[in-house]
């Protein structure tokens, strides 16, 4: 299934009205494994619609946010980059090129303790490893 099928399926399974802009900004993120920022998006949703203002393509993005569509994620340059992965999942951050890629949840140990020292229950967690990536490692 093309990237476009899937974001217009995904729309209508939340119930959400299939809009141009709605489909281009869902489908650059499900066609690109970078966790691009609101910039990006923008930037790659202009080219496919002209006509779409920034502004509009900023708030599509917090629109598929709200609506569980794609995750909100922030790591170390504070920038809002944005998955429509959201199936859980981990990250990892090159420390070297600043690439952000997924981790299969399946690659770590899942965490021993539900239940914290202090007493809090843990419902969900997500990992953000940090190191090089294979194109950065030292010596490589
Ligand atoms: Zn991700």
């Amino acid at each position: 299934m093309d990237a476009r099928s899937w974001a217009e399926r995904r729309l209508k399974e939340k119930g959400l009205r299939v809009t141009q802009p709605r489909v281009a900004v869902l489908a650059c993120l499900a066609s690109s494994a970078r966790h691009p920022t609101a910039e990006e998006v923008g930037t790659a949703v202009h080219r496919l619609l002209p006509t779409a203002a920034r502004a509009s393509i900023y708030n599509v993005l917090h629109s598929l946010k709200d609506a569980g569509l794609v995750s909100e994620l922030v790591f170390d340059d504070a920038l809002a980059r944005y998955d429509a992965n959201v199936d859980r999942h981990h990250h990892f951050v090159c420390a070297g090129c600043g690439t952000v890629e997924d981790v299969p949840w399946d690659a770590l140990p899942p965490l021993p303790k539900r239940r914290l020292p202090d007493g809090q229950s843990v419902q969900s967690y997500a990992i953000t490893l940090r190191g090089f990536c294979s194109r950065c490692v030292p010596g490589a």
